[in-house]
């Protein structure tokens, strides 16, 4: 499982970085890079977390 974005929905407001830095993070442009796309065991419940708080819902997990 992976994740992905819609980078046509998402605003760059950072929620999924403040929840998983290591995952997600905010380049110099305001843009979202995804740093780590793999859903592990250790970070899935951080992942669905990330899925549910994102306002513009442009965050997926697919397989
Ligand atoms: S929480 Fe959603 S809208 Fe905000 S930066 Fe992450 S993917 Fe983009």
């Amino acid at each position: 499982m992976r994740i992905e974005v819609d980078y046509g929905l998402c605003e760059a407001n950072a929620i999924c970085v403040g929840i998983l830095p290591d995952v997600f993070d905010l380049n110099d442009d305001d843009e979202l890079n995804v740093l780590a796309p793999e859903v592990t065991p250790d970070n899935e419940e951080l992942v669905a977390d990330a899925v549910r708080q994102c306002p513009r819902q442009a965050i997926a997990v697919v397989d």
